[in-house]
């Protein structure tokens, strides 16, 4: 980090700054110009607080010059980590495919979904119980009876089950929840991803609608710091000016995660683009960016879908798109 004084700035207050940022367990190096005086600060300064920084008054300018997350950072942690959910792993060149219907609807629903993903290969089974809606009038979710269809279909299968967490208040029901999935509202809910870096559970984190990627990272920085390791990120499309899809899919997020993170991410084509034919397109474009996973909403019938029907495929289609991955996979050196 830089701090540039200003030329007004008396060298007692340059002195004291130093002293106190040294006192934090921290290097300076202070050059002196005709102008100015540049404070260079060297050590964690994760933890410096820049708004803090800038208030204070000899400082000019306060520039950070490495990345403000440590515990997610590539550049402390240069292994990929592998998220293991009891045995099913992602990440490390391991692949995982998430796919399910939007929301919980019925037994017969939700227990056959289970059975034709699992059967085209996917390895996690995901609906949702706790649905975030744009109306108040529109299909929330069965909630408590929602979680023990998933149960059903979790046993009846054996596949691990994925589902959205909206309040804290209902945290004691997910205890047979394998992943607990932060959607892309709650992606900065801090109290909420504070208290899940005490919860012994992996955790899908989803990009927020209008979030940038370092945000999103230190969103995850939130759950770590609590002590959770288990952290996926899930890119799902951000709001850009283009109306011809629900969101703007990043595909660039994946390549530009390995980079920055060490820690596995996944892409949802579904919630990224809201129609169904572009799914498999963007499934193909994923597994050859690099991802560690994707994420597919599944319906029996999309035309009767009480959530997501449009961007939701059949099983067939998906059992197609499925054929697909498994070959990409296979050239990207991707267990599965
Ligand atoms: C979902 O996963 O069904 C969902 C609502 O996604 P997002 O939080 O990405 O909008
Ligand atoms: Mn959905």
């Amino acid at each position: 980090m830089i701090i540039v004084c200003k030329n007004t700035a008396p060298q007692a207050k340059i002195d004291k700054l130093v002293k106190e940022l040294e006192a934090q367990g921290l290097q300076t190096h202070c050059s002196t110009g005709a102008l100015s005086t540049i404070i260079g600060i060297v050590g964690d300064t994760s933890k410096l607080d820049i708004e803090a920084l800038q208030a204070i008054d000899i400082a000019e300018n306060v520039q950070r010059v490495s990345e403000p997350y440590k515990l997610v950072n590539r550049k402390f942690h240069t292994d990929d980590t592998v998220v293991d959910v009891n045995g099913t792993k992602i990440g490390g060149g391991y692949f995982g495919v998430i796919a399910g219907p939007c929301s919980i609807e019925s037994e017969e629903q939700i227990v056959g979904c289970a059975k034709s993903v699992k059967a085209a290969g996917a390895n996690f089974l995901r609906g949702g119980a706790f649905k975030p809606r744009t109306s108040p009038y529109a299909f929330r979710g069965l909630k408590a009876r929602g979680l023990e269809l998933l149960l059903t279909a979790k046993k009846e299968t054996g596949l691990p089950i994925v589902t959205e967490l909206m309040g804290l208040e209902h945290l004691d029901l997910f205890n047979d929840v394998d992943v607990i999935q932060i959607g892309a509202r709650n992606m900065q809910n801090f109290e909420m991803l504070a208290e899940l870096g005490h919860c012994n559970k992996p955790i899908l984190l989803k990009r927020g609608l209008a979030n940038t990627i370092e945000e999103w990272l230190m969103s995850a920085e939130y759950i770590m710091s609590g002590g959770n390791n288990n952290v996926i990120l899930c890119e799902r499309g951000i709001r850009t000016f283009e109306t011809a899809t629900r969101n703007t899919f990043d595909v660039s997020a994946a390549p530009l995660i390995h980079k920055l993170t060490h820690l596995p991410i996944v892409m949802d084509p579904s919630h990224a683009t809201g129609k169904s034919w572009l799914i498999k397109p963007l499934a193909k474009a994923s597994v050859s960016a690099g991802a560690d996973g994707l994420m597919i909403e599944v319906h029996p019938n999309p035309e009767k879908a009480l959530c997501d029907g449009a961007q939701s495929v059949t099983p067939e289609a998906f059992a197609d798109i499925m054929d697909d991955v498994k070959m990409l996979c296979h050239f990207e050196h991707k267990m599965f």
